[in-house]
């Protein structure tokens, strides 16, 4: 079994041994009715989709939450878009809950976890893979294994700061790669240049009132050809190019993958990227591939699946 535990959604997903997920369901998380009313209903969708199988042919539960993460005690610390969840033990929770051994993992590491065995890294011992959405997640393959760090808190491409005299990051540090590119911080930008005087569509779309502005709106109005959102797009892609040269010339991957909701932009966003690693990495480093992720919505659960299998030989 895993689940996949989001701020908005959760999903749970019953697999084989071979990893294909057998059926699944999506449920809204509903974070603000607290800690235990979640936790109540993130098992009991366990149980329900389970019972279809027979309980006792669970055999483990690998789990993506939002970090921090401790990957070995598998408890979360705080996670930013779970109010009031302080040092849960989901790892010991699951384990009571089921009776059956229990992985948890943070959500980004797990998608790169996911990519590698199921995705668009199939075969490759060495990626990176990066999410653009409410903020800039990733998760670092190093010969293939995943990288997890001291603390299991390594593989936080988004807090690199680029800019030395950048914006004060939600993190505490300043310039961060994530307030360049995170659908959040795009529409701040937008919206602070066009309260300044620039005009473009989007301004109609939100009917004037900048506060609504979402990356959203931006990545609509660029596809749509709106010279002003295609800049902002392309500025977002320029940074993410700029950080993924950083990221190359570290770790030194066969792929770079690019997932989350921000990737909608397509090429608008990834071209300029491309065009910064074409001529800003040292030039053995260019021969990298920069693709979309291709595991959707269903990233987490697989990345749950395959930490539960790696954990179980398989
Ligand atoms: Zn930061």
């Amino acid at each position: 079994m895993a689940l996949d535990l989001g701020g908005t959604r959760f999903r749970v997903a019953a697999a084989d041994l071979a990893g294909n997920i057998l059926s699944k369901v999506s449920e809204l998380t509903h974070a603000e009715e607290g800690r235990d009313a979640v936790l109540t209903r993130v098992k009991s969708a366990i149980r329900d989709l389970a019972q279809g199988y027979g309980l006792d042919r669970i055999l483990a539960i690998g789990m993506a939450v939002p970090g921090p993460v401790n990957p070995w005690t598998g408890e979360i610390f705080s996670p930013p878009n779970l109010p009031g969840w302080d040092r849960v033990p989901m790892k010991e929770t699951g384990e009571k809950a089921f009776g059956v051994p229990c992985f948890v993992g943070n959500d980004a590491n797990l998608a790169a976890l996911g990519e590698h065995r199921f995705g668009a890294g199939r075969g490759l011992k060495n990626l990176i893979y990066l999410t653009v959405s409410t903020g800039l997640g990733s998760g670092i393959i190093v010969d293939g294994q995943l990288l997890l760090g001291t603390q299991g808190l390594a593989a936080e491409a988004g807090h690199m700061a680029i800019d030395a005299n950048g914006a004060r990051c939600n993190c505490g540090n300043v310039g961060c790669l994530e307030t360049f590119v995170s659908g959040p911080w795009i529409a701040k930008r937008a919206a602070q240049r066009l309260a300044a005087g620039a005009k473009s569509a989007v301004l109609d779309t939100v009917g004037g009132d900048l506060s609504k502005l979402a990356a959203e709106v931006i990545t609509g109005a660029a596809k749509a050809g709106d010279p002003f959102a295609v800049e902002a797009i392309r500025e977002a892609g320029t940074y993410l190019g700029i950080g993924i040269v950083n990221l190359l010339h570290l770790f030194n991957p066969q792929i770079v993958i690019i997932g989350g909701g921000v990737t909608n932009a397509g090429a608008l966003l990834l071209e300029p990227a491309k065009e910064i690693i074409a001529t800003r990495a040292m030039e053995p480093y260019r021969s990298v591939k920069v693709v979309l992720a291709s595991l959707g919505d269903d990233v987490g659960l697989y990345g749950g699946i395959a930490l539960a299998l790696s954990h179980m030989g398989r």
